[in-house]
C-alpha cells in the first residue's frame, strides 16, 4: 500500500488531521489499534475552544456540533463556600462550547466513512521504519496478514501510550514529566447538571469539578487518591463525596441517578520535545499530557493537527518551511497550555503536603483573582484558548 501521510491513531488528532489533510487534496491512511467502537466508547473532554470549533468546521465536521454543542459564556469557581463567577465573553469576547470527546469522534469517524478514506481499525503491531530518510514505511498486521504501507510522513497521534514516541531514539527527545499525587474519579449519569456552566470546587475535602454533556448528561469529576479503585466507589458514596464539596446553593439543586461510566484517572503534565524526528512528526497526547483541569487536552492536540496540516499542505506546495518550523510552533503554545493546567490544578485541589499554609496560599490567590480583573482576563484568556 502507499499514501501520502500515514496516521498512527484514531483520536481525535488523527481524525482531525485526517480530514484536514484530505481538504487540502493530501491522501492519508489511519491505522488503529482499537476498533471503532472501543474508541467511541471512551468518555473523556468535554470543553471546546474557538480553534478547535474553527478546524472543525474546516474540516467540514462542525454541523451537529453548531446545533447540539452548548456555548458557555463563563465558569464557575468555588472556594470558601461561595460561588464566584469567571465571565469568559465579558472579559475576551470567546466563549467555549460543551460537546463531548466522543460526539466529535462520531462526527469525524462519519465524515471519513463518507469521504471513503481507509481507516485500518484493529491494526496490530504497528512498527515504524526509515523515519530518518525521505521514504518511511509503517507496518501492521491485520487479520493476521502482516501489511507495508509506504509514505511521506509518518503522523504520531497515538496518544501517550502509543508507538510512535517509542521509536524516537532516546538521545533525539527530551521528555519533561510532573506526576500529581492525586487522581479524578468520574462519573457519568443521564441526570440535569447541577450547573450549566461548568463548575470548578476547592473544598477542605478536595477538589471537584461539575461538567456536562447535554441538558439532560452530566459529567461530575471529584479528586481521590491514587491508589483507589473504582470498585471501591459505590454511586451512593461518589454523590455523598460530591455533594459534600459543592457550596449550599448548587447542593440543593444537585440531582442524583444511577451511572453510565466510573473511570479514576491519573494527572499528569508531560511534555517532549521535540514534536518531529525525520519524517514522523508527533501531535496531540503522543506529545504531551496536561492534567484535565484546564480542559485543554483535546484542544491542544487540535491546535497540533491544525498546524501540521497547513505545514504538510505547504510541503506539497514546495515549500519545507511548514514542516521545519511545526515543532517550534506547536511546543509554543503546548508549554503555555502546560503552565495554565499546572497553575489551575495547583490552585484548586488538596495537597496534603503542602499542609494548612499551602491550603492558605491557595485561598489568598484566589481571593485575589476574584478582586483582580486583570488577573480574571489573564485566566479567561488563557482558559478560552491562546492564538494558534
Ligand atoms: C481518562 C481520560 C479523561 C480525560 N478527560 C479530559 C477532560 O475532561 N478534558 C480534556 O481536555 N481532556 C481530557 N482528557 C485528555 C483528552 O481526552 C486527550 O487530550 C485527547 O484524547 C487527545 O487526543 P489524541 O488523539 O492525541 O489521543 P487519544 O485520544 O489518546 O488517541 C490516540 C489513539 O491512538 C491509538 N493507539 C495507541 N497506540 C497505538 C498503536 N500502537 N497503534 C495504533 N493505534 C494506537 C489509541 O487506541 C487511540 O485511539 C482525558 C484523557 C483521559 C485518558
Amino acid at each position: 500500500m502507499r499514501t501520502q501521510v500515514a496516521i498512527v491513531g484514531a483520536g481525535p488528532a488523527g481524525l482531525l488531521l485526517g480530514a484536514l489533510l484530505a481538504k487540502a487534496g493530501i491522501d492519508n491512511v489511519i491505522l488503529e489499534q482499537r476498533s471503532g467502537a472501543y474508541v467511541l466508547g471512551r468518555i473523556r473532554a468535554g470543553v471546546l475552544e474557538q480553534i478547535c470549533v474553527d478546524l472543525l468546521d474546516e474540516a467540514g465536521a462542525g454541523a451537529r456540533l453548531h446545533r447540539e454543542g452548548l456555548v458557555d459564556d463563563g465558569f464557575v469557581l468555588v472556594f470558601g463556600g461561595q460561588a464566584h463567577r469567571i465571565d469568559l465573553a465579558g472579559l475576551t469576547g470567546k466563549r467555549v462550547v460543551v460537546y463531548g470527546q466522543t460526539e466529535v469522534t462520531r462526527d469525524l469517524m462519519d465524515l471519513r466513512a463518507a469521504s471513503g478514506l481507509t481507516t485500518v481499525y484493529e491494526a496490530e503491531d504497528v512498527a515504524l521504519h526509515e523515519l530518518d530518510g525521505s521514504r518511511p514505511w509503517v507496518s501492521y498486521r491485520k487479520d493476521g496478514v502482516l501489511v507495508r504501507l509506504d509514505c511521506d510522513f509518518v503522523a504520531g497521534c497515538d496518544g501517550f501510550h502509543g508507538v510512535s514516541r517509542a521509536s524516537i531514539p532516546k538521545d533525539r527527545i527530551e521528555t519533561f514529566e510532573k506526576v500529581y499525587p492525586f487522581g479524578w474519579l468520574g462519573l457519568l449519569a443521564d441526570v440535569p447538571p447541577v450547573s450549566h456552566e461548568i463548575v470548578y470546587a476547592n473544598h477542605e475535602r478536595g477538589f471537584a469539578l461539575a461538567s456536562l454533556r447535554s441538558p439532560t448528561r452530566s459529567r461530575y469529576y471529584v479528586q481521590c487518591p491514587l491508589d483507589d479503585k473504582v470498585e471501591q466507589w459505590s454511586d451512593d458514596a461518589f454523590w455523598a463525596e460530591f455533594r459534600a464539596r459543592l457550596p449550599a446553593s448548587l447542593a440543593e439543586r444537585l440531582v442524583t441517578g444511577p451511572s453510565i461510566e466510573k473511570s479514576i484517572a491519573p494527572l499528569r503534565s508531560f511534555v517532549a520535545e521535540p514534536m518531529r524526528y525525520g519524517r514522523l512528526f508527533l501531535a496531540g497526547d503522543a506529545a504531551h499530557i496536561v492534567p484535565p483541569t484546564g480542559a485543554k487536552g483535546l484542544n491542544l492536540a487540535a491546535g497540533d493537527v491544525g498546524l501540521l496540516a497547513q505545514a504538510m499542505a505547504e510541503f506539497y506546495r514546495g515549500s519545507e518551511a511548514g514542516i521545519d518550523d511545526y515543532s517550534r510552533r506547536a511546543l509554543a503554545r503546548v508549554w503555555k497550555a502546560e503552565r495554565f493546567s499546572w497553575w489551575f490544578t495547583t490552585m484548586m485541589h488538596k495537597f496534603p503536603e503542602n499542609g494548612p499554609f499551602g491550603a492558605r496560599m491557595q485561598l489568598a490567590e484566589l481571593e485575589y483573582l476574584m478582586s483582580s480583573r486583570a488577573m480574571q482576563t489573564a485566566v479567561a484568556e488563557n482558559y478560552v484558548g491562546l492564538p494558534l
